[in-house]
């Protein structure tokens, strides 16, 4: 993915992470998933970081559960993470106001 391309959809993919942390926990692998059904194909390099950096900045908080399987981080939106979703759910509803007016 180009460099500019990047730029773009970095805030794109972020709001993608936190809407679905507030809906229920999200482990990085399902989230890889996601993003690939949404065409955001991120691999564990970039993904990984991306959620590590929300949590660093106050978006997302983790724990480490012990399913079934082996142990896996899991992460939700805190506070922070849910105004952050509230303003970029409404930037990018007058973003598409905007585009689809034509
Ligand atoms: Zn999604």
């Amino acid at each position: 993915m180009p460099k500019t391309y990047r730029d773009i959809y970095s805030g794109l993919v972020r709001l993608h992470v936190l809407h679905h942390a507030s809906r229920e926990l999200i482990y990085g692998l399902e989230m890889m998933r996601e993003l690939r059904h949404h065409g955001y194909h991120l691999g564990p390099g970039t993904l990984y970081p991306l959620l590590h950096g929300m949590e660093a900045s106050g978006l997302l908080r983790s724990k480490i559960t012990n399913g079934p399987g082996r142990p896996r981080r899991v992460y939700t939106v805190t506070a922070a993470g849910r105004r952050a979703l509230k303003e970029g759910h409404e930037k990018v509803r007058e973003l598409l106001r905007e585009m689809d007016e034509d």
